[in-house]
């Protein structure tokens, strides 16, 4: 990759609430159209139209850069969003976050994690064996930043995902930024699920699983979504993995397995 990059970041509110948030890393000649696209996307959300947005642009030192490759995304059907949630928590066991975090976590999404119950900007950082909240923000969280696919990748994924019906931005972000969280020194697992009113999926990822997405993991309608980075490491360490999610720039140039659709059934 020869070619210079450039970070470009919008955020997007309303009378104090979060609209809309995104990150990639383009080339100069992108510029104009990715910066139009965002501005788009905060003007015509399904959360509101966004009274505020700021629009950031940073070149890319070519040395800092590093590559990476997308997760196995696994794809599982459930009938409801309350057995989603239940899914997610076994998913999220399974990955080495104990009951009570995941419980936790679940519970503070569900109510509106930032002060006032309302969607934060960006992630919680949730202690994976205590459940504990680290964010030094309540209300902004961590946002991973700084990540994006090559052009060849982002093709090649979205052929791939059209095979699934899979082929939206909401996956295709989803995954880059996963790609991103769950190769964080220290990072245990990643729980999301949307706070765009008509986006009733989410997933859980992690290095050892996968992305695992989930058709629901909310009601129709629900405002409320946002996402918990659950981690395991020191006070020290953990100040190095905030910093590598928000400055560390990471082009994703390989994607990962795409699995067919997999029906769940709880045991009785
Ligand atoms: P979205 O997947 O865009 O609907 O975002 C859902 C929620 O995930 C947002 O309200 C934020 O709380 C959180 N979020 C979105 N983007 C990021 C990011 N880059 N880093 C951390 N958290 C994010």
């Amino acid at each position: 990759m020869n070619e210079l990059l450039n970070s470009i970041r919008m955020r997007a509110e309303r009378d104090g609430k979060h609209i809309s948030g995104s990150e990639r890393l383009i080339g100069d000649d992108q510029l104009i159209d990715v910066a139009l696209e965002l501005v788009q996307r905060a003007l015509r959300h399904p959360r509101g139209q966004a009274r505020q947005i700021k629009l950031r642009v940073d070149p890319v030192l070519p040395a800092s850069l590093q590559t990476g490759k997308l997760p196995d995304l696994y794809n599982y059907r459930v009938g409801s969003w309350q057995q989603g949630r239940r899914l997610a928590t076994s998913l999220l066991t399974d990955c080495g976050v104990s009951a009570a975090a995941a419980d936790k976590a679940m519970a503070a999404l569900a109510n509106g994690a930032a002060p006032g119950g309302k969607s934060m900007r960006g992630a919680m950082l949730v202690d994976a064996d205590s459940g504990e909240r680290l964010e030094a923000d309540p209300a902004r969280g961590v946002r991973a930043s700084r990540m994006d696919l090559s052009a060849s990748a982002r093709a090649e994924l979205r052929a791939r995902l059209a095979l699934f019906q899979l082929d939206n931005p909401h996956v295709v972000e989803a995954l880059t930024l996963a790609a991103k969280v769950i190769s964080a020194p220290g990072m245990v697992a990643e729980l999301c699920w949307s706070d765009d009113p008509d986006y009733l999926a989410g997933y859980v990822a992690s290095a050892r699983s996968g992305y695992q997405r989930i058709n629901l993991l909310k009601p129709q309608g629900e405002q409320r979504g946002g996402r918990a980075f659950f981690v395991r490491c020191e006070r020290q360490a953990l100040d190095v993995l905030v910093d590598w999610l928000q400055r560390q720039p990471l082009l994703i140039d390989r994607i990962g397995e795409i699995h067919p659709p997999q029906l769940w059934s709880e045991s009785p």
